[in-house]
């Protein structure tokens, strides 16, 4: 089912309404539609009229907007959304969770009275993550992956990691893209599920980490001192060889391994195997650098974190970016930094999106890294060596 490009406004209140859309438009929408209940846009999903944004008011009379998130993940609904409420932050924020629970793509939420800024903001920082490229619009096949690993369409693009303190690079994070020949270039939330759910993970890992070393090795005989940084899967590190097969990579193409980082999300280390611990202390053993990625989002306890081998803590952007504008984000933050810094890990901020963001993380101190669209988005290597040279 198509989006049909409108924005809806769903809102009880015809004045909350007029006000959304008029602030809407004057931030470049061109077809908008308001309605007043939450039948009515069920109804207009069901006959296939689906809009590419909703704003959805939370506090609608004959259902709420709790109960109406429910029904749009029933229906599949792949538009971007945005939630609205006169009730306080922690009511919208666990609203959020849920719609990202259900698996839909929410952009953010706002307090009533929404402010034009607050709405251009919510827009955006986060279009890329809403443009059609960007939202898996169909799952990919195993097979169709499969090929596309075979004939080479998977290729990198590297987002710099800088100091806070003098924005010195220090390394580069590889995110991988597909190439399609059809559809563009594909994110890898669109095809990452597939390849770890069909036993393809393995490989690609592999042609990642080959990629990724290949490229690392020319920066660095250009006399650059830079990490890269590669995602990596619970798979593979269940997987008993996988130390080996990373230091014989590093061994070909002649990179030390102390210059490369493996990233491991922390949600996913909840239920660490002796088979991935002994995997992760071998890497370590042979100074390979692990980092714990999306940190805050998983539930680690603090003896799990002290056991586990890792060198470097990546602050979740969803507590780095405006954690200077909200409270419970900052404390999550600044604790996580504190923790992270008596465990003597280096710690990485994600999601600096922006001045303000970046403005937060210089009172903080000297040894933060700081990663994210206000440094940088992530590019080909070409650009990236580009970038270096003159970075903005
Ligand atoms: P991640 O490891 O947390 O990577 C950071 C993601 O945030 C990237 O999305 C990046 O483009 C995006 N990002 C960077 N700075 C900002 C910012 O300031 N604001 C916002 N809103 N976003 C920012 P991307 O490239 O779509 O990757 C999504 C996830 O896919 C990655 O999250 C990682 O978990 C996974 N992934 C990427 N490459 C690989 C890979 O080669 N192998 C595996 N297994 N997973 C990968
Ligand atoms: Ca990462
Ligand atoms: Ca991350």
């Amino acid at each position: 089912m198509a989006n049909d490009h409108t924005c809806l406004i769903v809102d009880d209140d015809p004045f909350q309404c007029k006000l959304l859309s008029h602030q809407l438009a004057s931030l470049g929408a061109d077809r908008i539609e308001t309605c007043t209940s939450a039948a009515e846009v069920l109804n207009r999903i069901d006959r296939g009229k689906i809009p590419d944004l909703l704003i959805l008011d939370l506090n609608l009379p004959e259902m709420d907007g709790l109960e109406m998130l429910r029904h749009l993940a029933a229906r599949h609904f792949g538009g971007a959304l945005i939630l609205v409420s006169g009730e306080d932050e922690p009511i919208l924020a666990t609203a959020a969770r849920l719609a990202r629970e259900h698996g839909l793509c929410i952009l953010g939420q706002l307090r009533k009275p929404v402010t034009l800024e607050a709405l251009s903001e919510v827009l955006v920082c986060h279009r890329p993550r809403s443009a059609p490229a960007r939202r898996p619009a169909r799952r990919y096949a195993a097979e169709v992956l499969s090929r596309a690993l075979d004939e080479g369409q998977l290729c990198g693009f590297y987002q710099p990691k800088v100091r806070v303190a003098d924005a010195g690079v220090v390394g580069a994070e590889y995110l991988v893209r597909w190439r399609h020949p059809e559809d563009g270039l594909v994110f890898p939330d669109a095809f990452i599920p597939v390849a770890e759910s069909h036993g393809l993970i393995g490989r690609l890992t592999m042609s990642v980490l080959d990629d990724a070393l290949g490229q690392l090795h020319v920066w660095r005989r250009q006399g650059l001192d830079l990490t890269v940084a590669v995602n990596v899967s619970m798979a593979d590190l269940s997987h008993p060889g996988f130390a080996d097969r990373v230091l014989g990579l590093c061994r070909r193409h002649g990179v030390a391994p102390e210059h490369l980082v493996l990233e491991v999300t922390e949600s996913r280390l909840e239920r660490t195997l002796t088979a991935v611990l002994e995997v992760l202390g071998r890497l370590r053993l042979n100074r390979l650098r692990l980092a714990i990625d999306d940190f805050g989002t998983g539930h680690s306890s603090l003896t799990r974190l002290r056991d586990l081998p890792f060198d470097e803590l990546k602050i979740d952007r969803s507590f780095t970016h405006r954690a200077w504008q909200d409270d419970k984000r900052r404390t999550i933050f600044e604790s996580s930094l504190e923790m992270g810094r008596r465990l003597g890990l280096t710690v990485v901020a994600e999601g600096v999106e922006d001045g303000e963001d970046w403005g937060y993380l210089k009172n903080l101190g000297q040894d933060l890294l700081a990663q994210g669209y206000h440094v940088a988005r992530p590019m080909p290597a070409e650009a990236f060596s580009r970038w270096l040279t003159h970075p903005h």
